[in-house]
């Protein structure tokens, strides 16, 4: 059996499409009420002073989870727009291909190995 020259992208697809689906039902149920948020158990009049504190914190963590969820969102809806334009694949810096490997391991991938370590190197100097 020899490589495909031009990979199958049905499967890559599928993942990325349930994955998208996880994340939104994350993001619009587990994050979806951070504003009006409720502790779990009620809270007694004696609770604690630094409640107040440790709430804001944990909101902080939440929406910074929420954050992260969303630029994977991103990532993945900029890779099922590559896979309908038929560009899905190529490196978007050089055009070479990405590698069906790589695609497999990161579905959303915008660089082959060569530009990422390249572009991680310049983000990192900043
Ligand atoms: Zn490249």
């Amino acid at each position: 059996m020899t490589a495909p020259k031009h990979f199958e992208v049905g499967p890559l697809q599928q993942r990325l499409c349930e994955r998208r689906r996880e994340l939104l039902a994350a993001l619009h149920g587990e994050y979806g009420d951070l504003a009006g948020a409720r502790p779990p158990e009620v809270l007694g009049p004696e609770s604690h002073p630094d409640e107040t504190a440790s709430r804001k914190a944990h909101d902080v963590l939440r929406t910074a989870l929420a954050r992260h969820d969303s630029d994977e969102l991103q990532q993945i809806d900029a890779a099922l727009a590559r896979i309908a334009a038929g560009r899905y694949g190529a490196c978007v810096e050089c055009g070479d291909s990405i590698g069906y490997e790589r695609l497999v391991a990161a579905p959303y991938a915008v660089r082959c190995v060569s530009c990422q370590t390249a572009f991680e190197h310049r983000a990192n100097r900043k």
